[in-house]
């Protein structure tokens, strides 16, 4: 299961299937747009989002889309 984040123009697109809670974007995202609810990773004030794709680049599990990367 995907779930989507969008605000304004930004999306991130999350592959549930994929994600196993391992947190490297909670603590790699430099202005903290995620967090983790249940063992997976949620996006929330995407309007903070600086476009930098260290999200994308450093899931292990290749779980995240983002509109800009
Ligand atoms: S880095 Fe990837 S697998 Fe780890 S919590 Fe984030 S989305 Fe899930
Ligand atoms: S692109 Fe950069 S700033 Fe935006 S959510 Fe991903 S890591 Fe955070």
């Amino acid at each position: 299961m995907k779930k989507e984040f969008e605000e304004g123009e930004i999306k991130i697109t999350i592959d549930y299937d994929k994600c196993n809670g391992s947190a490297e974007c909670v603590n790699s995202c430099p202005v903290n747009i995620f967090s983790l609810d249940n063992g997976k990773a949620v996006a929330s004030n995407l309007s903070e989002c600086i476009e930098c794709c260290v999200c994308v680049s450093v899931c292990p599990n290749g779980a995240i889309e983002h509109s800009s990367c």
